[in-house]
């Protein structure tokens, strides 16, 4: 019986594969690489794979082609873990999320007589698979009217957050934000324009606060900020300049404008503090700054 020539497979996967000999010069490099790399097999067959993509020339990579020839080892590099192993371009179709193509791919050896000669990479695109996850750990974690985080995130990032301060001695400040004579906004200007004031508060609040802080619908028109690493001082600067920025200009929707306004609660973690115990203090604060006459901050004892 002739040979199988399995080249007719592996020139219609949509799978990248290449095979290289102990110097990792290329040897076979199937028709899906030759499209997503823009290099043909007779421009790259005989080359170093390493000259032509000088990324691999790390560690990791040397360290698991040299036990593929070594011991006849297996290696998988997941995208979790190195993004990708050969550095492609992402195709615009898939959806890319980067400069580089999202890749798992697995390498191993080609023996002959019992000898290792070579070894394969196969090169898995999981761009699509990657952006598909993002997105859906997007959408989990976010509130579908103001794109704020949502209150299952919050919750689990003030335990987390609890828990850092139990752990390394860190402060945490809480603010919770609570729109104005809402109700009245619904009642004079229709739902969707309450609506709309809901989704440019949150913006503004966002706006307001530094890129490690958390700002989340907590329900309905009120917002809890959770900020990580700050002491009374800076919390309480930090919830005034929340509070303002709402309140700095109208918010106009279908041809009216009104002026919205926030009230706004803060506590600080104290030791052996679960997450009700800084959240009743911020709401305590919170009802005093309503009490007080709205749009103002209070700080909790
Ligand atoms: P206070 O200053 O005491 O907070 O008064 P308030 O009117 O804001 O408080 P109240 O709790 O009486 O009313 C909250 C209002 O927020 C009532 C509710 O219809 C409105 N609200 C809650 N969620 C939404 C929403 O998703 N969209 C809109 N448009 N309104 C909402
Ligand atoms: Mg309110
Ligand atoms: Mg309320």
């Amino acid at each position: 019986m002739s040979e199988l020539d399995l080249s007719q497979i592996i020139d219609t996967i949509t799978l990248g594969v290449l095979v290289v000999d102990q110097e990792c010069r290329i040897v076979h490099w199937n028709r899906w690489l030759e499209n997503a790399s823009g290099l043909h097999s007779p421009e790259v067959r005989g080359r170093s794979l390493i000259e032509l993509y000088p990324e691999l020339n790390g560690p990791v990579f040397q360290r698991n082609f040299r036990s593929v020839f070594s011991f006849g080892n297996f290696a998988y590099f997941s995208q979790r873990v190195h993004g990708h192993l050969i550095p492609l371009p992402s195709s615009p179709a898939a959806g890319s999320t980067g400069d580089f193509m999202d890749q798992h791919c697995t390498m191993g050896p080609i023996r002959e007589n019992g000898k290792v000669v070579y070894a394969y990479i196969v090169v898995e695109d999981v761009t699509e698979a990657v952006k598909r996850e993002r997105l859906l750990s997007e959408l989990a974690m976010k509130d579908v009217l103001t794109s704020a985080y949502n209150r299952r995130f919050f919750d689990r990032r003030l335990l987390e957050e609890l828990d850092r301060c139990k752990r390394y001695e860190r402060s945490l400040g809480l603010v919770m934000l609570d729109l104005d004579h809402f109700k009245s906004v619904n009642d004079r200007f229709g739902h969707l324009f309450g609506d709309e004031a809901l989704r440019r508060a949150a913006a503004a609040w966002n706006e307001a606060v530094r890129s490690s802080d958390i700002v989340a619908r907590y329900g309905g028109e009120e917002f809890c900020v959770l900020l990580p690493e700050t002491g009374p001082e800076d919390a309480r600067v930090l919830a005034d300049r929340i509070r303002r920025s709402v309140s700095s200009e109208d918010v106009c929707f279908g041809g009216q404008c009104v002026r919205i306004t926030a009230s706004a609660g803060v506590a600080f973690s104290r030791p052996g503090d679960g997450p009700d115990d800084i959240l009743r203090r911020a709401d305590e604060a919170l009802y005093r700054a309503k009490a007080g006459g709205r749009d103002r901050v209070e700080v909790g004892e």
